[in-house]
């Protein structure tokens, strides 16, 4: 099985009740260290850096074990990118005498369009410094190479646009092809953008290719029939059954639900049910997993996760990856050897 996988881990709490940096980023992202002294895994880690920065000189202590983190990260051959959550702007502390949490009670600032273009630029530059300090003290060197809208709000794309050249990052991948969003918080449609491409170029719509100075490199998706989702539900039951804990994810906080997203033309059954999926090592069975990656063909997948949300199994699904022969690419190095190849 020589595939070529890509994982993408956006490192963040929750947005709705954020639990806490201990369960949902240190935790599963130390045995991802862990696991990567095992076999040669490497991953792109999205880093919410306006959390970061809401942090810095509030909480020192917890804002440095971050960062430690994140250095050895580097230190091992991972990416560091940028990945804006503009959220923290309103977040809210929560009461509580022994953690330290947030709650997210209102969504009015969830994505980048609420902002002025200044204000874009302003958290794209202050993200990148703040990123590329970190990373540098491990490679001198380090320049942020791509970045992921939060909550897939990559649209419109105007300001971000601004944003990304005065950032010197060309590299978006926010895009999951097939996917479309209409709501008072979140927007987008990737239903024109294809499935099949690893990656493409663009100018002003990150969801079309065309001639441009950009380049998408989105989030694979898959379809799967209603047959093959019943007997995805059956083989999770037994599962389940077997090793419910294997299930349980790290993370200890809330994320925003679909009530709260107040959906403009309603997302009907028949529309869920169409929607494809992107693979994730989120709630994965690694059985079903390792079966669907023999069986794809294409040659690079690229996932989707959140530190917060893995469990045993996703750990189980790498290990098994990487058992079946997959090798492991940060998004800049792929792009790098695909480049090298032409
Ligand atoms: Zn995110």
């Amino acid at each position: 099985m020589d595939k070529k996988i890509i994982l993408t881990f956006d490192y963040e709490l929750f947005l709705k009740k954020s639990g806490t940096i201990e369960k949902c980023l240190i935790e599963p992202t130390q045995k991802f260290i862990e696991q990567s002294k095992k076999f040669p895994i490497y991953g792109t880690f999205y880093v919410d850096v306006l959390f970061l920065l809401k942090i810095k000189h509030r909480y020192p202590l917890e804002y440095h074990k971050i960062r430690d983190q994140l250095k050895r990260l580097v230190d091992d051959g991972n990416r560091l990118e940028l990945h804006l959550h503009p959220s923290w702007k309103d977040a809210v502390e929560a009461q509580s005498k022994d953690t330290l949490q947030w709650n997210f009670p209102k969504f009015d600032f969830y994505s980048l369009k609420s902002f002025s273009s200044l204000e874009i630029q302003t958290m794209f530059l202050e993200g990148k410094c703040e990123l590329e300090e970190i990373a540098q003290e491990i490679e001198q060197d380090y320049r942020l190479h791509s970045f992921r809208a939060g909550g897939w709000s990559i649209t419109p794309f105007k300001a971000i646009k601004d944003a990304m050249i005065q950032s010197d990052i060309y590299v978006d991948s926010t895009v999951a092809p097939g996917l479309y969003r209409e709501s008072d918080v979140q927007n987008y449609d990737f239903r024109e953008s294809s499935r099949d491409k690893v990656y493409w170029t663009f100018s002003n719509n990150p969801a079309k290719a065309n001639k441009g100075k950009f380049t998408e490199w989105p989030i694979t998706t898959y379809k799967i029939s209603i047959f093959g989702k019943i007997l995805r539900k059956i083989e999770r039951k037994s599962e389940m059954n077997k090793r419910p804990d294997n299930f349980d994810i790290f993370g200890d906080g809330v994320g925003m639900s679909i009530s709260d997203v107040g959906l403009r033309n309603g997302e009907s059954v028949f529309h869920r049910i169409l929607r494809p999926n992107m693979y994730t090592l989120q709630d994965v069975i690694p059985s079903e997993l390792i079966r669907r990656i023999k069986n794809e063909r294409r040659d690079w997948i690229t996932f989707i996760s959140h530190p917060k949300k893995l469990s045993n199994n996703s750990f189980l699904a790498i290990q098994k990856l990487a058992e079946n022969g997959c090798e492991f690419y940060t998004i800049k190095g792929a792009l790098d050897a695909l480049k090298d190849d032409q």
